[in-house]
């Protein structure tokens, strides 16, 4: 008997088809596979590290905003109810989504940016293969295999995109991306719930820090029927729960459109199982083209006004030189990490040269919190910090 949930649909991942994971391992007692791949995630170190890595503001910024932490949890709790309306498997998609973002630098895009143009002589840097590298190998915590050991189906959702590069060397998860095939639909689910929650809480953060005003956003076609709806119902309303009752409808608006045009989707598809899914050049999984539409409006304004105002490049160049100065004087002498990193320097030069000892560098800057890369900045170039 399989012990899927009853209700999983024929296209969804179904645990009984599992690839399994790399280092076998006796099947769990009371939970499914991919709810035992989800616990281990919670029970990361690079899970607990989320609390104090940025989303768009830095973290000593405020109390109040996102942290890839509560942004993981966000995704995972939208790709949770939308798994449940179209007979997905919840577990999964819940485990893709709590490790998508594991491998982020500290500093958000910024942190990653800088990274990879660190890294680009030494097969740069991307987040999502980090994410991969951290479940897969970085986690020290079981005494019979490195990192989480986690299913093939929980593997493949954390690697979202990938360079044709990497996915020749990642042999059977990096096939997809050389014959232009889907993930699963609990994968594709999680990449488009990841975009639902920081569309709209990059948006309240903004509003929330003053760098959003509600007039400009009022040019925005999908805010502007929420707010004109909620403005209209409930004159007078404070502020706060203004904005908040009109990001809780957007986000019940995306919700609903993705339900809606996916269902229709996947009945003119009739996929018969999730290897039909999975021989797909085009996910299944979608929002309606004007929904899609609106969400780029919606991005495009985040960027002009949200990303791009000067008191976030402020801050995003600040973040780039930290991590510029640290990997250049980290590279150069590896003798300055702590002893643990110190030694994965010289394990991995030995194996692979001076591109190893790069690598071991950047694991050990992108597993930095962004309070501990600041500090580490202090210790290194400030010659009044203990070190
Ligand atoms: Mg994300």
């Amino acid at each position: 008997m399989s012990p899927d949930a009853p209700g999983l649909a024929r296209y969804a991942q179904h645990e009984a088809d599992t690839r399994g994971r790399r280092y076998a391992e006796p099947p769990p007692r009371h939970r499914t596979e991919y709810q035992r791949d989800r616990d281990r995630i919670v029970h990361s170190t690079a899970f607990r590290r989320l609390v104090y890595k940025t989303q768009v503001f830095v973290n000593h910024e405020g109390d109040l905003y996102r942290t890839r932490l509560t942004h993981s949890l966000e995704v995972a709790q939208i790709a949770r109810s939308v798994a449940r309306a179209l007979g997905l498997n919840e577990p999964l998609s819940e485990a893709i989504c709590l490790a998508h973002d594991l491998g982020h630098t500290p500093f958000g895009h910024a942190g990653q940016d800088a990274l990879n143009e660190c890294m680009r002589e030494f097969g740069g840097f991307e987040h999502n293969l980090q994410s991969l590298r951290v479940v897969d190998e970085l986690e020290e915590r079981y005494a019979d295999f490195p990192g989480l050991n986690l299913t093939f189906e929980t593997r493949e959702g954390v690697l979202k995109h990938c360079s044709a590069a990497n996915a020749r060397r990642l042999g059977e998860l990096g096939e997809r991306f050389l014959e232009r095939r889907q993930p699963s639909l609990e994968a594709q689910l999680a990449n488009l719930a990841d975009a639902i929650a920081y569309n709209n809480h990059d948006l309240d953060d903004g509003l929330r820090a003053g760098l959003l005003t509600l007039d400009e956003l009022r040019e925005v076609a999908i805010f502007r029927r929420q707010y004109d709806l909620v403005a209209a119902r409930y004159p007078g309303l404070g502020l706060r729960r203004l904005v908040h009752e009109v990001v809780r409808r957007m986000i019940d608006y995306l919700v609903n459109d993705l339900v809606d045009a996916s269902t229709a989707a996947l009945a003119a598809a009739a996929p018969a199982s999730v290897a039909d899914v999975r021989a797909r050049s085009q996910p299944l999984l979608t929002f309606s083209a004007q929904v899609e539409a609106e969400q780029l409006e919606l991005k495009k304004h985040l960027h002009r006004h949200l990303y791009r105002h000067y008191r976030v490049l402020r801050m995003t160049t600040k973040a780039r030189r930290v991590v510029h100065s640290l990997f250049t004087v980290l590279l150069d002498d590896v003798e300055l990490m702590p002893t643990e990193h110190q030694e994965a320097a010289l394990r991995m030069e030995a194996d692979d040269g001076r591109p190893g000892r790069a690598r071991a560098v950047a694991d050990y800057i992108a597993g930095m919190t962004d309070r501990y890369a600041i500090l580490e900045h202090q210790r290194l170039f400030d010659p009044s910090e203990r070190t």
